[in-house]
């Protein structure tokens, strides 16, 4: 037998594909990533007619022009993988702005069958379409179906593959694009066939239309084939594009979008669409719009629902996040009394199961957290917060749907910065999508919460809840100023404009629900989850090596045998085995004092206590100590580290490093902290280094490692600078 079909899932975002490819694969499917870009893909098995078919689901697109990295990945799927047949899913809700794309299918070539989507909603809203008629007019099969329900599936399957097994040649369709430019066009075909150029990968139309529309993916795949072919084609292209703005006044791929617009409207007026509504009846969408999208009550509206969201998020993760915690801290304790003493043990505790913990603890928050995000975009209310924040965040450089990010990473308290990154996926221009991704860790996450309630708590407890509602607007501000600072320096671009034309509501299914939720999860999971380790260890690794030298080590013990035998009333001289019965409770405590002593100097000793000494001449500037430094070191793993860092290199005295009260007590007395310092410390926590976790995800969704490595040093530069200008200004104010 030969191998299976494939058949190809194409069509723009929303119209349903993702449903109907799980309705068609059930749980035969799998998720993978296109080599080199974020951009992922599903594929799946199912069988027609006792055949077996291969399913891929292509990123939902608007037009086969490489305006964004979906469109790059759809079309080089179609040419280098050449699908058997592709399912275009089309919205019959939106039939005129849905066929834009199945117009440029046409004119590609590649055998195809349209999928007539949502024909429920169609109805709902007094549409009725001919779909006999169009399918005539168009030259291809169309088959009416209800991806949620599964009705007509098995028919447009069956008419797919019947075309997909006939493995016909790609049959690109004319259209004419007014006499200026079918002329060069033909022209220009003739060219390419004689020339035989790129005819083994694209029809000569295709080729023709994309040097038309000037395609600069495609050219440059051209002058790649054949230089001087590609500059003829580009000569004559030249030539009737001056003619035409000469003569109309117009760029010939604008030309080219109107004549495929004015071929879709004259098809639809061949009796394709009938509309049976009455007129003056609003659709539930409409009527839903008038208040949540109102100038007033909108924003309102949109605070409470966001504002719900986040409460339900935090409500009900609470018991999950405790649950993990419990359970990494029995898995911790497990690991202390069954290892035997010694770096194993210190590296499987502090090294290995928290490092994972820590991640892990997060993921019950990130899971509801996605779920109430799936519900809101899966609904379409999404895209109204997205429509009503689009002109604020346009001054920015930003887009409407970066919104969402910072919200998610921390915008209103307490969020995540990792989660936040991904939810960027949403935004279409690569350089909006940049600087959202870029500025997202300036909100204070979760984490960082502890760190700030600390400090204020210790330092400023007069006006706690004033204090924290400032760095709440403070971290906004930034962020949106360093993003307008990025879109006008490394980022320069337009804008993308906001697509207007809003999505009807809808109830969303539960089932969408968890597969949305859980496919996001699960990336997070695996994302976090494969650099943790690593760098977890690595940090545990500069906090214990390379431990004290013997003869300092040597000294702490005999102190200690001192005390003991002091506490047994016996001369110091005399041996005594360590464990042995105390006298007094005094002298244990001496005990546990020279132990945190010790534990000083071995950090001091440690790599991280070197570096943290090293880098004191310069950051004592914003005020810092080499303490301070360690755990803004440790920081950099997960900020929460820094709190339990701070305490360990404060516990002089046996005082419990994540006793959070006593070190405020010690923090408080000590004389080199002050407000300043506290303030100093604050702003530099917001701003500097995202954890490694987001960093590991920024490169991920940049697809470069050099973004992650940017945010690493301009926000610590940046967090920096205002640190020492706050330490600076403030030492002289105060005295
Ligand atoms: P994709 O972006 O193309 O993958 O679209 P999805 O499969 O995620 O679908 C978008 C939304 O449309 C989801 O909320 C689906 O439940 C809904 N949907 C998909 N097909 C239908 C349908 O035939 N009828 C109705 N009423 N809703 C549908
Ligand atoms: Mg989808």
């Amino acid at each position: 037998m030969s191998s299976p079909i494939t058949i190809a899932l194409a069509g723009n975002p929303n119209a349903g594909k993702t449903t109907l490819f799980n309705h068609i694969t059930g749980s035969r499917q799998h998720v993978g990533n296109y080599p080199g870009v974020t951009v992922d893909y599903k594929e799946g098995r199912c069988r027609v007619d006792g055949h077996d078919c291969r399913i891929v689901d292509l990123p939902g697109i608007y037009s086969l022009s490489p305006y964004s990295e979906e469109e790059v990945v759809a079309r080089d799927y179609l040419v280098q993988e050449r699908p058997g047949v592709i399912v275009n899913i089309v919205d019959a809700a939106n039939l005129e702005r849905n066929l834009y794309l199945s117009c440029q299918f046409l004119e590609m070539g590649v055998p195809m069958v349209i999928a007539l989507n949502m024909i429920d909603v169609a109805h709902d809203r007094g549409i009725d379409i001919n779909h006999k008629k169009l399918s005539e007019l168009i030259g291809v099969p169309v088959c009416p179906i209800v991806a949620r329900s599964g009705k007509g599936v098995k028919e447009m399957m069956d008419a797919a593959f019947a075309l997909g097994s006939a493995s016909q040649k790609w049959q690109p369709t004319h259209i004419s694009y007014g006499d200026d430019l079918d002329a060069v066009m033909l022209e220009i075909e003739q060219v390419i066939n004689n020339e035989a150029f790129l005819t083994e990968l694209y029809p000569a139309r295709w080729t023709a239309i994309k040097y038309v529309e000037e395609d600069e993916q495609h050219l440059r795949q051209g002058d790649g084939a054949d230089a001087s072919v590609s500059t003829l084609l580009q000569e004559k292209v030249a030539e009737v594009g001056s003619h035409l703005s000469q003569t109309l006044g117009a760029e010939p791929d604008a030309m080219i979008a109107d004549h495929r617009y004015g071929y879709i409207k004259s098809i639809l007026r061949q009796n394709v669409v009938h509309r049976t509504y009455d007129q003056n009846r609003l659709y539930t969408s409409d009527k839903i719009d008038k208040v949540l999208t109102n100038r007033f009550a909108g924003p309102i509206a949109m605070m409470l629902i966001l504002f719900g969201l986040y409460q339900f998020t935090f409500t009900y993760s609470e018991l999950p996040v405790a649950w993990c915690e419990s359970f990494f801290g029995w898995l911790n304790g497990m690991a202390s009394t069954l290892l035997p003493d010694g770096y194993f043990k210190s590296m499987i505790t502090a090294g290995v199961i928290d490092g994972i913990g820590g991640v892990l603890g997060f993921v019950p928050i990130i899971m509801f957290m996605f779920f109430g995000i799936s519900l809101l975009e899966d609904s379409g209310y999404l895209a109204r917060v997205a429509f009503m924040m689009d002109r604020i965040f346009h001054v920015f450089g930003l887009h409407g749907s970066s919104v969402m990010a910072y919200i998610v990473s921390g915008g209103i308290a307490g969020g995540c910065a990792v989660p936040g990154v991904m939810a960027t996926r949403t935004l279409r221009s690569r350089k909006e999508r940049l600087a959202t991704i870029l500025t997202v860790p300036f909100m204070n996450c979760g984490a960082k919460l502890p760190v700030m309630a600390l400090l204020i708590g210790t330092f400023f407890s007069q006006h706690n809840a004033m204090y924290m509602f400032f760095f709440t607007v403070l971290a906004w501000v930034m962020a949106l100023l360093v993003a307008k600072f990025l879109r006008s320096t490394l980022l320069r671009g337009t804008a993308t404009p906001f697509v207007l034309e809003l999505p009807p509501y809808r109830f969303p299914t539960f089932q969408g629900l968890l597969i949305h939720t859980w496919e996001r999860t699960w990336q997070y999971i695996k994302k976090a989850g494969t650099v943790i380790l690593a760098i977890s260890i690595l940090i545990w690794a500069m906090m214990t090596f390379p431990g004290l030298p013997q003869d300092q080590q040597e000294s702490f013990q005999q102190q200690r045998q001192q005390i003991l035998a002091h506490g047994n009333g016996k001369n110091g001289s005399e041996e005594l085995a360590e464990g042995q019965p105390l006298a007094d409770e005094a002298w244990q405590e001496e005990l546990l004092l020279v132990d945190a002593v010790e534990a000083e100097a071995a950090l001091r000793y440690s790599v991280a206590g070197k570096i943290g000494m090293a880098i004191e001449k310069v950051s004592s500037l914003a005020g810092f100590d080499w303490r301070i430094n360690i755990a803004l070191l440790g920081g950099f793993a997960a900020k929460e580290v820094i709190i339990s860092t701070l305490g360990t290199s404060y516990s002089l005295g046996g005082v419990e490093s994540d006793d959070v009260a006593s070190l405020s007590a010690t923090l408080a007395a000590e004389p080199d902290w002050g407000p300043v310092r506290a303030l100093s410390l604050i702003i530099f926590v917001m701003f500097y280094a995202p954890c490694f976790v987001t960093v590991a995800c920024i490169v991920r969704e940049a697809g470069s490692w050099r973004w992650g490595a940017f945010s690493m040093i301009f926000n610590t530069v940046f967090a920096f600078s205002l640190s020492t200008m706050i330490f600076q200004i403030g030492k002289v104010l105060l005295g």
